[in-house]
């Protein structure tokens, strides 16, 4: 298998440390180059591990094998996606365009739904997520609350915009106070990226 099959560390679309005072230097540093990257190889090692099996014509525990890799590519594929939703803080506080309209008629105002947005990321149990997502059966924002990477994750829903409340995602710059971690959350959001996923979901 060609490395082109396999999964990569994307770079960051900004410098390490442009997230601060929100997000320190060092820990973006460790939660993209050692963290991120630990899904990514963990994914490829299970990759890997089914090929050699299937060369070998040799048995493997399906189950745990296929647990194993859907919490690896979903951690991979949460992270890139969260990268991509962060800015450094000196865009728009709040969403405009079709994300705007579609946050004002879900929720009713804006303050609304960073409300219940943060309540689902402080009350995840143990590690996962925050999502805000898009179902285009009822055309409306419908936000998810991701265990781990991969539980409870609506099939075919587009994610729009992720906020990772694994300790591993803060507790370098606030210890185990994640209200703090969320609430500074929303000086990083690029707006202008989610309101882009969403005009795609939409076609
Ligand atoms: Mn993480």
């Amino acid at each position: 298998m060609g490395s082109e099959r396999l999964y990569s560390l994307p770079p960051l679309p900004y410098d390490y440390k442009d997230l601060t005072p929100h997000m320190s230097e060092e820990q973006l540093r460790v939660h993209h180059m050692k963290h991120h990257q630990a899904y990514v190889n963990g994914a490829n090692a299970i990759l890997q591990r089914l090929e050699k099996a299937r060369r070998e014509g040799a048995d493997l525990d399906m189950k745990a094998t296929l647990k194993e890799l859907s919490f690896n590519i979903g951690g991979h594929v949460l992270h890139s996606l969260f990268w991509g939703n962060l800015a450094p803080p000196r865009g728009a506080k709040e969403p405009g365009g079709a994300l705007g309209k579609a946050i004002a008629d879900e929720f009713g105002s804006f303050e609304r739904f960073k409300k219940e947005f943060s309540q689902a990321a402080i009350s995840v149990e143990g590690s996962g997520w925050a999502a805000l997502s898009w179902c285009r059966q009822t055309g409306r924002p419908i936000i998810m609350q991701i265990e781990k990477h991969n539980a409870n994750v609506y099939p075919m829903f587009r994610i729009l915009m992720v906020l990772d409340v694994f300790e591993h995602a803060y507790y370098m710059d606030y210890k185990n106070e994640r209200a703090k971690f969320v609430e500074a959350f929303w000086n990083l959001v690029d707006w202008e990226a989610v309101n882009k996923r969403l005009e795609e979901a939409m076609r």
